[in-house]
């Protein structure tokens, strides 16, 4: 049977060095890292340390500035309800943008409806990007936090971040970035970027599910929040609970692993993602490419074909898993809040299709994709009396 994995941006395979440097901490260092009192729990807390400092190289921060979670959605929730809790005496405003992932835009919503904040959603222009003056414009005495993603998890879009970060700072206001989807795949530095909150997830770098980090600055300025979880005061008191010991030491092996290969992967991901969108534009007519095509991740591209339903043509490409829309809203089939945010009318986004290029995709899996795709995607229309009726 066909087994072609084309969905790197809902979540990417561990990689085997992973699992490899994960597996004694299942079997005989099983040790508590907050142990001290004996070996078994100095070697857990060397190892877990160990991996803070490698996700803390990987987007130019300092071990004590990484605080490990449970993924990128507790990160952007610790992120966004930490800052805005302890600053409420300050401000209480939020600014974020309309393409943000449901993390984060789900949280600012949790807040607002309790009353604890009130939240500017910025619009993107039909490319995706957000303009950093409207940034500077939605900022006011009364805001507290600024939330923008480095890289959408749909459209693979790449914000100007560095610029958004100046701002900020100009303003006085903290920068929190949902990295999830950059991290490990395109260069990330919290000093050049101005970001004061960074959040990373393990399994969307060929790392483990179940494990994150917030970035959370220490100097200039030294940030604070209020955390989300009482207990034993773990990971300097801002996210109790024992820390999964074989998670964060597969999460440190894979940001190590992205740190080294980044240049070498992205070029080689930019290739193969060049030569499946070349096929596509080649090979059937009407089709649209949807985010900027030059600022995106390497390894994304996000295609509607028109007078083609998603979900139909992801039934025809047997074997090949590709994404309608975000993973996270396919439950419920309703165009997605990133594809209504650029703009594309409602067909054009039930037709959209998200190739997730990775690590472990080969040329002939993008040639195998094409054929099966140019095939289903002639058929379907061969089928659309919308189709063969209009000539546009
Ligand atoms: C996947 C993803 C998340 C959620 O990460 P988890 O670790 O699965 O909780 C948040 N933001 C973005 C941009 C993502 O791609």
């Amino acid at each position: 049977m066909r087994r072609i994995y084309l969905d790197n941006q809902a979540t990417t395979p561990v990689d085997p060095r992973v699992a490899e440097a994960m597996f004694p901490f299942f079997t005989h260092k099983y040790g508590n890292a907050a142990s001290r009192t004996h070996e078994f729990g100095r070697e857990a807390e060397r190892a877990v340390e160990e991996a803070r400092a490698r996700v803390a190289a990987l987007v130019g921060a300092q071990p004590e500035e990484i605080v490990f979670t449970s993924g990128a959605t507790e990160s952007d929730n610790l992120a966004i309800k930490g800052v805005v809790r302890f600053h409420r005496a300050r401000g209480n405003h939020v600014v974020t943008v309309a393409t943000e992932h449901r993390a984060v835009l789900d949280a600012c919503r949790a807040l607002e409806r309790d009353g604890e904040a009130r939240v500017t959603l910025l619009p993107v222009d039909g490319e995706g990007l957000v303009d950093p003056a409207a940034v500077r414009a939605a900022i006011a005495d009364s805001t507290v936090l600024v939330s923008v993603m480095i890289a959408n998890n749909e459209i693979g879009v790449i914000q100007p971040v560095a610029e958004i970060g100046k701002i900020c700072k100009e303003r006085g206001v903290l920068f929190h970035a949902d990295a999830a989807q950059a991290a490990g795949k395109i260069p990330v530095d919290v000093e050049a970027a101005g970001i004061d909150l960074l959040s990373v997830s393990a399994h969307k770098m060929y790392g483990p599910k179940g494990v994150g980090a917030l970035y959370v600055r220490r100097r200039n300025p030294r940030v604070r929040l209020t955390p989300i979880l009482d207990g034993g005061g773990h990971e300097g008191g801002l996210r109790s609970g024992t820390v999964p010991v074989p998670l964060a030491v597969g999460f440190g092996e894979a940001a190590r692993i992205s740190g080294v290969e980044m240049a070498a992967e992205a070029e080689r991901m930019l290739s193969l993602r060049e030569r499946l969108r070349r096929g596509i534009f080649d090979r059937l007519d009407r089709v649209r490419l949807n985010g900027h095509a030059g600022r995106r991740l390497p390894g994304n591209l996000n295609v509607s074909f028109e007078c083609v339903e998603s979900e139909r043509l992801i039934d025809a490409l047997d074997g090949v898993a590709v994404s309608s829309a975000a993973a996270c809203t396919t439950a419920k089939i309703e165009p997605s809040h990133v594809l209504r945010a650029i703009g594309l009318p409602e067909p054009l986004a039930h037709a959209a299709i998200r190739f997730g290029i990775g690590r472990f995709n080969t040329e002939r899996e993008i040639d195998i994709t094409l054929d099966l795709l140019v095939k289903a995607v002639k058929g379907l229309r061969e089928r659309s009396p919308l189709y063969r009726s209009s000539d546009s």
